[in-house]
């Protein structure tokens, strides 16, 4: 069995659902009063890929430091992926998507120097009082370099696993389709290279 290990940031504004988007996907449930963390955090997940193939997901969540819309280049370090994620009841944080997706791409690429591939998450779609519009945001999306966007709903569990799947999968494609050897993702049944060790912050 082969196991790659993908990095995967979640960001965008304070509130949006990122937390309860992790922690529903990892832990299963969705709870109106999760405890909000203060730094920066990950959690682990396994995903079967195929009968001899899995990924080991790492899905890191900011906290409490939202405001600034920077984040430090060691959070994105070594990222295969990234989730941008904005509440469809707030304007505003669609706007900072932008701000999101710049950052992003300022401080991280693969080791192809290819931009890292990024998904523009709609969540809380729920809610009725929705003010960003269908159209707007796939215009966005296409002027800003996301290769998709979708819907989400945390609260009633819609397009969770669906987006992750989505993103595992042109991480996986993005990052063999060039030089399978070199540029696939971290194989964790491969012997460590040099002074290649945990990450740590
Ligand atoms: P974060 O600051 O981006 O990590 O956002 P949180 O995960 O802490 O969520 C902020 C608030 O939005 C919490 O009260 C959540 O219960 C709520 N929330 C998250 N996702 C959804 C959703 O899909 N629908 C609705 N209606 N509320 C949500
Ligand atoms: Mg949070």
């Amino acid at each position: 069995m082969t196991e790659y290990l993908l990095k995967v940031l979640v960001v965008g504004d304070g509130n949006v659902g990122k937390s309860s988007f992790v922690n529903r996907y990892v832990n299963g449930y969705f709870t109106k009063t999760y405890k909000m963390t203060v730094g920066v955090d990950f959690s682990t997940k396994l995903l079967p890929l195929t009968d001899t193939e899995k990924v080991r997901l790492q899905l890191w969540d900011i906290a409490g430091q939202e405001r600034f819309i920077s984040m430090t280049r060691i959070y994105y370090k070594g990222a295969s992926g990234c989730i941008v994620m904005f509440d469809v009841s707030s304007n505003s944080s669609f706007l900072s998507c932008r701000q999101w997706k710049q950052d992003l791409d300022l401080k991280a690429r693969l080791p192809s120097g290819e931009p890292v591939p990024c998904i523009l998450l709609a969540n809380k779609c729920d809610l009725s009082c929705r003010v960003v519009s269908a159209k707007s945001i796939d215009s966005f999306c296409k002027g800003n370099g996301f290769f998709a966007w979708m819907e989400t709903s945390v609260k009633d569990n819609k397009n969770i696993s669906e987006s992750i799947r989505r993103l595992v999968e042109e991480m996986m494609s993005v990052q063999c389709a060039r030089n399978p050897m070199e540029e696939a993702p971290l194989r964790l049944d491969a012997p460590p290279e040099d002074g290649s060790g945990a990450g740590c912050c």
